[in-house]
């Protein structure tokens, strides 16, 4: 039996890497949709190797070249955020949500809305969302499956427990390229520098995230949602090898851990195959080469973006979306050269100070409260 897939964001890290594992096994799924910002070429290049039903391009600038490239192919092609929705809902067993940012978020709640089972790696929709999404979650029975990698190990830890016997849940943080850089060092970092992680092979936006400590913020966020177990029971520690993706202990004093390779495939496996299991070609692990597996503290004064996470998730509300649209906004415009490394996470803080935006209660207040805060974030810039 074949079971059918959307991939949205085919054409980044995680879409590649998913890809990848379905070409192994190409008799066992049927793919739907393919979604790319633009991208034509390799969108279509890969519509063809897939046989997708459509290819859809979020940038609709992108969508003549993408109907160019899949001319003859028998490949729908449509463009923009109307159609990238329309993918979504389309009728598949699953939907990879792999957009970065909160171009994903629409996307995303479309295909909860429709009850397809998610896997979901687009974060920072769940963020933003929070419970807007976890809300549409219940109400339409879909199943959400995590791809993120420590939330995917805590999922694996958790199975077959209840939530009710967690005593703490706690998040492995790599903790970046600039792990032991000083404060004097990381001023100075360079766009180059801070995409270059040592041990996962990522996007650009998310391997600036590792270098500030947002995705670990972001993912204490994440997993408030996935896991609410309440926020006080997350922790996270900095494991700089990367081998335990994250832990649960429980109140007999059992902790248990999820290890693998850095490779995001075996995540990405573990969603795919759920609730059986399936080969990959991952490197197995190899403890005694390793040596040794070190642990210590978060450094929240080089790196505030936990404790920034930490207190959006408890002031709650608009927080985390605004704490993720103000993080977007200096991520790209440390990526383009306008700010220093440093400043990215004290503009998060300068625009969590001042936009206090309602609670939002829909979809359509959620992205209203993300424009919102990227106007105040856009502006604050200017200012500077
Ligand atoms: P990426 O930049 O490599 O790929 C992003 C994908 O989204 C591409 O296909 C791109 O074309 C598409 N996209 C970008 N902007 C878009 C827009 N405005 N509209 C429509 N499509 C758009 O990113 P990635 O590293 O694959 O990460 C994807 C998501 O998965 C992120 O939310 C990230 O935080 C999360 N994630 C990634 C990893 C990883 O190892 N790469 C691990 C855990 C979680
Ligand atoms: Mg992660």
């Amino acid at each position: 039996m074949t079971r059918a897939i959307s991939i949205l964001g085919a054409t980044g890290s995680i879409g590649a890497s998913t890809l990848d594992l379905i070409r192994r096994e190409r008799e066992k799924w049927r793919v739907v949709a393919l979604t790319a910002n633009c991208q034509a070429g390799e969108l279509a290049r890969l519509a063809r190797e897939f046989g997708a039903e459509v290819a859809v391009v979020g940038d609709e600038a992108c969508l003549p070249a993408l109907r160019d490239a899949l001319a003859g192919s028998g490949i729908a092609a449509a463009g923009g955020a109307g159609a990238l929705v329309e993918a979504a809902s389309r009728p598949a067993d699953l939907v990879l949500a792999a957009i970065v940012g909160t171009a994903g978020l629409a996307p995303t709640m479309a295909a909860i809305e429709q009850g397809t089972t998610v896997a979901l790696a687009n974060k920072e929709a769940l963020v933003s969302a929070g419970d807007v999404m976890t809300a549409a979650v219940a109400r339409c029975g879909t199943t959400l499956l995590p791809v993120d990698s420590e939330h995917n190990a805590i999922f694996q830890c958790l199975a077959g427990n209840s939530l009710d016997h967690v005593r703490s849940i706690t998040l492995t943080a790599s903790g970046g390229p600039f792990r032991d850089w000083t404060y004097e060092q990381l001023v100075a970092a360079t766009p180059a520098q801070a995409v270059r992680h040592p041990n996962w092979d990522m996007g650009a936006k998310i391997s600036v995230d590792s270098a500030t400590m947002f995705n670990k913020g972001l993912e204490l966020i994440e997993a408030h949602h996935l896991f609410p177990v309440g926020h006080d029971k997350l922790k996270i520690v900095v494991h700089p090898q990367s081998v335990v993706h994250s832990m649960v202990e429980y109140r007999d004093g059992s902790t248990l851990a999820q290890l693998g390779p850095s490779d995001m495939r075996v995540p990405i496996a573990n969603v795919l195959a759920w609730p059986a299991r399936m080969d990959t070609p991952c490197a197995p692990l190899d403890l005694a080469a390793l040596g040794e597996l070190t642990f210590r503290a978060p450094d929240e004064q080089r790196f505030p973006a936990t404790r920034l996470a930490r207190e959006a998730v408890e002031a709650g509300g608009s927080a985390p979306a605004v704490l993720n649209a103000a993080n977007e906004i200096a991520v790209a415009a440390f990526l383009a050269g306008h700010i220093p490394f440093t400043r990215i996470a004290a503009y998060v803080a300068d625009v969590l100070a001042a936009a206090a935006l309602p609670a939002p209660a829909n979809l359509a207040e959620v992205i209203a409260v993300d424009g919102e805060a990227r106007a105040v974030a856009r502006a604050m810039m200017e200012l500077a």
